[in-house]
């Protein structure tokens, strides 16, 4: 495995890293205060189990589908910014998704305990409605904040590094190149598409082009195009 880090490229032994596995814990529902918690107490007792860890996986991967790219599938709207209403989804869910017999468990509340403990942020919810905060390949409008963090990696895999270098990074079927704060992240991202590579990219390069970073949540970052000059490479 090739890790770009501080101008130089490393190269490292592809065991020596401890991955984090798309892993999520149980949710349980607090029986005095009522919240939605990853721990088995809450408030001095027992809390209920809610959603086991393998739903919510299943949930979770399918809801972040249907909000950034395939709504249609189940019939419902988004609106301009991205918004859909969470009882028209947990609806479209059971009676139109092609696997709809593996969600007839679905309620609102489930959707609403995925939305509020995801650990990337991925989805936003107000009022009745509910949005993915980033990853789109549907054409949405989101005001996101800009704002240069001093750091940003962006983990690919290493069959596409030839391409990146040449022709920077591109949004290619999403609206923008992802970037994050976390290097681990980065790894993770990479390692999802073959052997992971980790680019660092060049936030003052990217300022000097006035190419804006946008925040979606705490460690992802939106960028419309990447330069090969802002990538970091010896
Ligand atoms: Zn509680």
């Amino acid at each position: 495995m090739i890790i770009l880090f501080m101008n130089k490229i490393f190269l490292v032994d592809y065991n020596c890293f401890i991955y984090r596995r798309l892993f999520m814990k149980h949710i349980y529902r607090c029986r005095v205060c009522g919240k939605f918690v990853e721990v088995s107490m809450h408030c001095g007792i027992h809390a209920d189990l809610f959603l086991d860890s393998a739903k919510r996986i299943r949930l979770s991967k399918l809801l972040s589908g249907l909000l950034r790219h395939y709504p249609w599938e189940i019939g419902v709207n988004v609106n301009r910014n991205g918004w859909v209403d969470i009882d028209d989804l947990v609806h479209g869910i059971k009676t139109r998704w092609r696997n709809k017999e593996l969600y007839q468990w679905v309620t609102k509340e489930h959707i609403i305990a995925i939305a509020e403990l995801d650990p990337k942020g991925r989805f936003e919810i107000k009022g009745n409605l509910i949005r993915a905060r980033y990853g789109h390949s549907i054409d949405v409008r989101i005001n996101y904040e800009i704002y240069y963090p001093d750091t940003l990696y962006h983990g690919t895999s290493i069959d596409k590094l030839k391409s990146i270098l040449r022709d920077g990074l591109k949004p290619m079927k999403r609206c923008f190149v992802h970037a994050t704060t976390s290097i681990e992240n980065a790894l993770e991202t990479g390692r999802r598409h073959g052997k992971p590579v980790v680019l660092r990219i060049d936030v003052d390069c990217l300022k000097k082009h006035n190419i804006p970073v946008y925040k979606a949540t705490k460690d992802i970052y939106l960028i419309p195009y990447v330069p090969r000059e802002c990538i970091v490479y010896d």
